[in-house]
């Protein structure tokens, strides 16, 4: 139970910052497998495990970790596997230091969170390899079927959850390959795409079948998907890049966050990319400006480094202490070589025929807003001007106008264009349909994508039941 006073905290290694920024590859090595067992054995097993009230899933945590520690690593995938759809991913990619290691009572005690994201990645990785994950298991047809627009991580894992319940799945995606945000958003360095590949097989292997490049509001009205499936799932995610107002915004050289992302995501596929092709989504030989200071912001100068950058450097408003992108990632892009300019606000973008620099002025922290984060003043007396020729705004994300785009304007959404749901019955306005993920929380996190694909599956399950029976009785 005090393993964790004498074996200290130990991540895996990750590979020198001069090498991981040559290629895509994953910066984390994985643990070997006596490492993951004395790092697990470091859980001193709570009664009351904080790590686990703190993680959306409400993962195992003591429990999996136990497992791992006593070499019974098959239990210990099973037991992790029962509460998430993607472990593996989620070990990879959840701020962990805000979510179950930050709340790890070692880590107050000062001796070091145990590693359970490293350990989590590490035993799903093992069960891969090892043949362990089982296909999908298919309960008895029920003769109702359901569409679910959006193969983000909460369209999947409704997906997932809903076929083990018998109903035929079909998933509608405007892209040509499933994954959402995991698959164009998330970086290669950070999440590899052969791990999200293989969930996708497993899901499509099961039976659910996958509508590529089918754009729902193009390809078929919210009507036609109504009278298709018995029950509708909207998990669409948020893709309205939001907006800098200042002259020269407009300048060519001066893109969207998504958009660089995306097509880098593209080229690691392999694919033909002609805006990255011609030079205008690719940073190499470029002086990069990253404006914004969340996960997204941290993805694109990381990536930037990686496609040969002459220099990158990162504009935020706030300090270090109050940006919203994880610690972890800003202490990797520093290794890396990106410089942050901390309280800075662009102005203007200068611009002859494309951009050349940004105008930018100096930014005091003042009072703590309504959200407890200290509001932004810009400092009359400071300014100061940034050589650039690519500037990628990576500021966050809106909802799209839905209810246009899909030709429903009866679906409710809030101010802010996310759309409303029933918080019991996780439905919207219009009878059947549901929704969940990040259309729903606005931007947010993978594992609270799955959380809510997995909440709103039971409530789809619910309702469906009731369908059923209601036509049963009518009959
Ligand atoms: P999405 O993943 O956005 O998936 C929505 C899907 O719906 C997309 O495939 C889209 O093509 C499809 N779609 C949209 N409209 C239509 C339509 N009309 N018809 C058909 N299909 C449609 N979270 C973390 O936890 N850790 C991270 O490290 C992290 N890094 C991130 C980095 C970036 C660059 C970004 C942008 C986000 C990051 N996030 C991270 C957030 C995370 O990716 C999201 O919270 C999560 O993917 C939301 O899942 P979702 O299923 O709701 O939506
Ligand atoms: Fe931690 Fe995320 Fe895994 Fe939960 S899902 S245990 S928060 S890494
Ligand atoms: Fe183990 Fe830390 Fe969770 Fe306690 S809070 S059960 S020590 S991982």
């Amino acid at each position: 139970m005090l393993k964790f006073v004498g074996t200290p905290q130990a991540f895996p290694g990750k590979r020198a910052p001069m090498l991981r920024a040559e290629d895509f590859r994953e910066i984390a090595d994985r643990y070997a497998p006596p490492a993951a067992e004395d790092q697990a054995g470091r859980c001193s097993q709570c009664g009351v495990p904080y790590c686990s009230v703190h993680c959306p899933l409400h993962n195992h945590i003591p429990d999996w970790l136990r497992l791992t520690a006593e070499g019974r690593l098959r239990e210990a995938f099973e037991l992790s596997n029962s509460t998430s759809t993607m472990p593996e991913i989620c070990g990879r990619i959840c701020p962990q230091d805000r979510l179950c290691e930050g709340n790890c009572v070692i880590e107050f005690s000062g001796h070091g969170a145990v590693t359970i994201g490293s350990v989590e990645k590490f035993i799903t990785d093992t069960a891969w390899e090892e043949g362990w994950v089982e296909p999908l298991v298919v309960g008895a047809p029920r003769g109702q079927s359901v569409g679910i627009i959006g193969a983000g991580p909460a369209g999947l894992s409704a997906a997932e959850y809903l076929r083990g319940h018998g109903y035929d799945v079909h998933v509608y995606d405007r892209y040509d390959r499933a994954g959402g945000l995991l698959t164009y958003g998330i970086p290669g360095f950070k999440l590899e795409k052969h791990v999200v590949m293989r969930r996708v097989d497993r899901l499509k292997e099961g039976g659910i079948v996958f509508h590529d490049n089918f754009e729902v509001g193009r390809d078929a009205s919210m009507t036609e998907l109504r009278q298709r499936h018995d029950s509708v799932l909207i998990a669409t995610g948020v893709y309205q890049p939001r907006a800098i107002k200042a002259p020269g915004v407009g300048s060519e050289g001066v893109v969207d966050a998504l958009d660089f992302l995306t097509a880098s995501n593209r080229k690691g596929f392999g694919d033909a990319v002609p805006a990255f092709d011609d030079g205008s989504l690719d940073a190499a030989g470029k002086h990069v400006v990253v404006i914004g200071g969340g996960d997204t912001a941290m993805d694109c100068v990381r990536t930037a480094v990686r496609q040969g950058a002459a220099s990158v450097k990162c504009l935020y408003r706030r300090d270090r202490a109050n940006m919203p992108g994880s610690q972890r990632e800003v202490a990797n892009a520093e290794e890396e070589g990106v410089e942050f300019v901390w309280l800075s606000a662009p102005e203007a973008f200068l611009s002859g025929d494309r951009v050349t620099g940004v105008k930018a002025s100096r930014v005091r922290l003042g009072a703590p807003d309504a959200s407890g984060r200290r509001a932004p003043e810009v400092d009359p007396d400071g300014g100061f001007d940034v050589p650039a020729d690519l500037v990628i705004k990576a500021l966050g994300f809106d909802a799209e106008d839905l209810p246009h785009l899909f030709g429903a304007p009866e679906l409710g959404v809030t101010r802010w264009g996310t759309v409303l749901v029933d918080n019991k019955t996780l439905m919207t306005s219009l009878d059947g349909v549901f929704a969940a993920g990040d259309i729903v929380r606005g931007a947010s996190l993978v594992v609270w994508a799955i959380r809510d694909g997995r909440d709103v599956s039971a409530a789809m399950h619910k309702w469906l039941k009731a369908k059923a029976a209601g036509e049963r009785k009518a009959a």
